[in-house]
Formats: structure tokens, sequence, C-alpha cells
């Protein structure tokens, strides 16, 4: 064995514990750092090392070199994008899981895809989906979109009589998808799957909305000769809009479509009672995708798909060898996703949800917009600021009162970034800033923190 992992292998119970205390360091450290260090690393041009300096002085280097310029992406306030913390539990899981190291994906070696599968019974209980839903564990919202919209090709190919996993893509001919505001990662899925960016037809808005018009969205399929596909949207980025999806459902019955739902984080809206309604009919949908990284504060990359016809999701993704067993009812993991070996990304999700439950999960969510409430409430009050639509779950999305250039956005952001994280988009034609919450360890203190920054920056 080299020498220098034998050694480590001689030393792992004292390496563990140093990596343990940097962790404990750094998790420590996470409220008070800067959210966003004002110099970010310098890389410099350090070459590959011959022979190594052991995992001790690897640690050094990468505390010394790189770790002042990461993020406090784990930490409170980092309200960018939207994007998820690592609850203690999940925290736990993670480790075990590199520790373990699994390839969960076959019954040729089953315990880790079983437990994969208690998760994910887990999962649908909590998003309120009914027993006709199977799960598959991915590795982000994109990829569950993009699983889903394969699964709808291989519908669309059902009905049109071809098979597009056997024959292409091509067999099928036009396709159209349809949806209001859909996420941008709809359109790189359409564009892996061989269906084309151009695919995606935007359906008119309600008025001052980013849910899709039911009236307008009848009269496109109506336009349309034969089955297509509607992504309906459950959290929009901006304003975290919901498509009415019992409506949506509705016109499926007479016009035949395949029904996506991107949920990514606007599912967890079904954690808590009085946000619930906005997600009903999710059930409805032929395939979901909810994201796990952002709200479930699970580490990155962890996501989830659900569909109703599993048939065809194995369809697209079987993978034939001769050492993997057939199909079956119950397809191997294989079978299912874009990925062959995979982690046992379901851990961190089954640690997390094993130890808060569906109560310590709601808390999060519902403490979350708690904290949007408060800070749309202290933005509108704010004379340099407009609130440019209402806080309907955890986003504020806001702008300058007076000449919002993106420019000036981007100054405002930057004086903010130490404080708070908070990243550009334009609303309406109008540059904008969102604040997305979506941390368990966010509180009421952190967004009078934050308004204290915006106060200031305003200045
Ligand atoms: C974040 C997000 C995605 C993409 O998720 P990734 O995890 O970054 O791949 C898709 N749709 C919506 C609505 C999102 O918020």
């Amino acid at each position: 064995m080299f020498t220098g992992l034998a050694a480590d292998r001689d030393e792992l119970p004292a390496l563990l514990e140093s990596v343990r205390r940097h962790a404990e360091a750094l998790l420590g450290a996470l409220d008070e750092r800067e959210v966003l260090p004002a110099a970010p690393a310098t890389p410099g041009a350090v070459t590959l090392p011959a022979r190594g300096v052991g995992t001790r002085a690897a640690l050094e280097e990468f505390a010394r070199r790189w770790e002042p310029g990461l993020s406090s992406s784990a930490g409170p306030r980092y309200l960018g994008f939207v994007t998820g913390g690592v609850t203690p539990a999940a925290l736990a899981g993670d480790w075990l899981t590199a520790a373990w190291d699994q390839n969960s994906n076959s019954s040729l070696d089953g315990t880790g895809q079983a437990l994969e599968r208690e998760t994910l019974g887990w999962l649908r209980e909590l998003f309120g989906l009914s027993g006709a839903h199977h799960g598959t564990f991915v590795s982000g919202a994109t990829m569950s979109n993009a699983v889903g919209l394969a699964i709808a090709r291989e519908w669309l190919g059902e009905r049109r009589g071809v098979s597009p996993a056997e024959e292409g893509a091509a067999a099928l001919g036009p396709v159209r998808v349809l949806s209001g505001s859909p996420h941008s990662s709809v359109a790189k899925g359409l564009s892996m799957l061989g269906l084309g960016r151009r695919a995606l037809v935007r359906v008119p808005v309600l008025p001052g909305r980013e849910a899709v018009d039911p009236a307008a969205l009848e009269a496109a399929l109506r336009e349309i000769d034969g089955p297509c596909v509607v992504v309906a949207n459950a959290g929009t980025v901006n304003t975290v809009d919901f498509d009415d999806l019992r409506a949506v459902a509705a016109l499926r019955e007479r016009y035949g479509f395949w029904l996506h739902v991107d949920a990514a984080f606007g599912g967890f809206a079904a954690l808590s009672p009085e946000h619930a309604h906005l997600v009903d009919g999710l059930d409805l949908a032929d395939s979901v995708c909810v994201d796990l990284h952002k709200w479930l504060n699970v580490p990155y990359d962890s996501a989830v798909q659900f569909t109703r016809r599993r048939d065809l999701q194995a369809a697209v993704f079987q993978n034939a060898a001769a050492y993997l067993g057939p199909l079956g009812d119950t397809p191997d993991t294989v079978h299912l996703t874009p990925e062959n070996s995979h982690r046992l990304r379901a851990l961190a999700a089954w640690f997390t949800l094993n130890a808060y439950g569906r109560d310590g999960h709601r808390e999060i969510v519902e403490r979350c917009v708690a904290c949007a409430r408060a800070l749309g409430e202290a933005v509108g009050d704010l004379p340099g600021l407009r609130l440019l639509a209402p806080v309907r779950l955890n986003v504020v999305c806001f702008t300058l009162a007076a000449d919002p250039t993106a420019e000036r956005l981007a100054d405002l952001a930057g004086r903010l970034a130490p404080d708070v994280f908070v990243t550009p988009t334009v609303y309406d034609g109008v540059p904008a800033l969102r604040a997305a919450f979506s941390n368990w360890r966010t509180t009421d203190a952190d967004v009078r923190r934050i308004v204290t920054a915006l106060e200031e920056a305003l200045r």
C-alpha cells in the first residue's frame, strides 16, 4: 500500500476527529461569518502533487486556500436562488452516506434500495401524494423535471404508436409543451431529450400574476392537434405563484395531455395547513418534481421525482445487462433513473425525516414563511424600496423605489453581501432582487439584521 494511504489508515480515528472539530468550528461560525466573502479565494497555480501531502496537510491547505472564499450558503442569511441548509440529522446521514459508500441501484445488494423506497414512501405522504405515485431519487430538480419530461415523451409515443426510447425522439414528430411561467430547467430538459427548447410554448398568465390563465391554456390546447404536455408550476421562483392545479387537471379530461408539475420548492406548501391549498390537486399530476436540497434542508445533491407511470419510466431508463435483474413489477433503481450507480442519496433525507418528522419540517416551513412575511412588511415600509409582488410563501421580490436599474440593484446587493446574500432577477420587465427563505437556521433575529443592513445600504 502507498505509504501515504497506509499512514492515513493507521491514523484514521485521529483524522476523523480533526475533521469533526473542523466542521464543528465552521458550523459554529456560520451565523456570524460574512455571508458572501468580499475577497474570493485566489486559486493560484498549484500543480498536481506527485506524492501527495496526506489528509492532515490537505485539510490545512483547504482551510488556508479555499475556505476563506466559500460562501455561508449553509447559514441563515444566504437568501439567494432558493437555497436550503443542512439539518443536524441530515448532516449525520450525509457523513454516513460517504462512510458506507453504497451503490444502491439493484436488488442484488438490495438494502440501500429498500431504504430509498422507505424514504420515498415518507416523502409521498409528506407531499400528500397517493399510492398511485412511485418515486425515485435524482440529483436535483433539473434532473427531476428532465425525468418527468422523458416519461411524458414516452407517453406521447404511446399515443402516437411509436416508442421514442427505442426509435429516437424524431419518431415522435413535433411536440408542444405548454406552460405559464416555466422554470429555466424545463427548456434545458427539452434540449437534453431531443425535443428541443422551441417545443416550449409560453401560455399567458393571469393579470399581475405568474400563474397560468386556465382560459388561455384551454385556448392554446384547442389549437393543438393531438396530445401534448403541460408543465404546471407550483411555486415560481420570482413570486412563488401557483397554477390552479385542479383547473389545469380538469382540462386534461377534455384535451388529454401529460401533466407534469414542477413543485421544486412550492411542494413544501403541503406541510403547512395554512398554505396546503396552494398545492391542492398535486396528486392529479402524471409526474411531479420536488427538490430536497432546498426546503427539506438536506445537503446537495438531492431531489425526488414521482410518477403514475413507472412502466413508461422503465421503458425510458431500463438498463439491460446480463448481470442485472429483469424489470419485474418493482424495477430496480438502475432501470428508473438517468444514473446507474449512485450514492445512497436517500440517507440524509431518511435521517432528517426520522429525526424531526412531519411536525419538525412543518415548523421549518412555517418559520421561513413568517420570516419572508416580516421582511416583506419591512420592505414595504422602507421609503427607498418597493415590493413587486405580495409575499405568497417564502420569497420577497423587491426593487428600488426610484430608478431601479440592474446596475443600481447589483450595487445594493453588493453592499448587502456581508450580511445577506440576495440574487438579481427581472420581474414583469422590472430589474429586482429576491430574498428566498428556506434555511432551517433562519429566525426573526436574522430578519431584523437584514432590515438593518437594508437601511444602512440605502443611506
Ligand atoms: C430550483 C428549481 C429548479 C431546478 O432545481 P435544481 O435543484 O437547481 O436542479 C427547477 N424548478 C424550480 C421551480 C426551482 O425552484
